[in-house]
């Protein structure tokens, strides 16, 4: 499983961050999400799916 956030359709709304900010963290100087850890365990995929499902813009997915 890894986490592919797609840098031109971010624009920083922070809702992945909410959702789950051990994966996600929003850089407010850039408006843009860092993707703290782009290969969760099988163990978090709902949490991190929950995450990915909540970006407005479809900036992220999850491949695997
Ligand atoms: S929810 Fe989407 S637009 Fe907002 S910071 Fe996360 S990836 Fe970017």
């Amino acid at each position: 499983m890894k986490i592919v956030a797609d840098l031109n359709k971010c624009e920083g709304l922070g809702m992945c961050e909410a959702m789950a900010n051990d994966y996600f963290m929003v850089d407010e100087d850039e408006d843009q999400v860092e993707v703290l850890d782009d290969s969760p365990p099988e163990k978090d995929r709902a949490h991190v799916y929950a995450a990915v499902q909540a970006c407005p813009v479809l900036a992220l997915t999850l491949e695997g």
